[in-house]
């Protein structure tokens, strides 16, 4: 009997998954498990190994297991870690903030700083100070400028008014020193339009 294949050498197998008569030229062994396959029947792995249909598939299952073993054991990691971090602060300190994460002198600052870039802002660009609105008429842009720091100023008293958790009292009158400037630079430029 000839080769199917190649038609030209006699065969001396055949393959174990399409069962057509193979010679010892056009036959591939399988890599995993020994068995004869034809060419069509192969699958070469990045490592350049042949492998039948069905060893492909016990190693592609395997490398699937692994794949989610590697997530499960890398997402518990992250839980452990994130975790330990919750943990550090409680240990550091007895009493925990009753309502910030950050505290209210950080986002006095917050507040602040972005007021000043604002206000700074309406200075160096004039233009800035109306905002056409679709209306026709015009939105006094210092008027929203001077929010921002009103909200700086408040969480500044916030912080002062429980000092005695916060212990920051330096950046709370010093976010609010600078937070009152910014208001009072917006009202300016509320007054005295460039
Ligand atoms: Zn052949
Ligand atoms: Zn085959
Ligand atoms: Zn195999």
């Amino acid at each position: 009997m000839e080769c199917d294949l190649c038609k030209i050498r006699s065969s001396v197998g055949y393959c174990a998954e399409c069962h057509i008569l193979l010679c010892e030229e056009c036959t591939i062994r399988c890599d995993g498990c020994g068995k004869t396959v034809c060419p069509e029947h192969v699958s070469r792995t990045s490592t350049l190994r042949s492998l039948c249909a069905a060893c492909t598939a016990e190693r592609e299952a395997a490398l699937q297991l692994q794949a989610r073993s590697t997530r499960r054991r890398r997402a518990e990691a992250e839980a452990a870690g994130s975790a330990s971090a919750d943990q550090t602060p409680n240990t550091k300190e007895p009493m925990p903030p009753p309502f910030a994460r950050p505290r209210p002198w950080q986002v006095s600052l917050f507040y602040t700083g972005l007021g000043a870039v604002f206000t700074e802002m309406l200075f160096f660009f004039p233009g800035l100070q109306r905002f056409p609105l679709p209306g026709g008429g015009f939105l006094r842009t210092p008027f929203v400028v001077m929010c921002v720091p009103l909200l700086g100023i408040a969480w500044a008293l916030a912080g002062i008014a429980r000092r005695k958790r916060d212990a920051n009292q330096l950046w709370c009158f010093l976010s609010l020193g600078v937070a009152v400037v910014c208001m009072a630079l917006a009202f300016l430029a509320l007054r005295f339009p460039r």
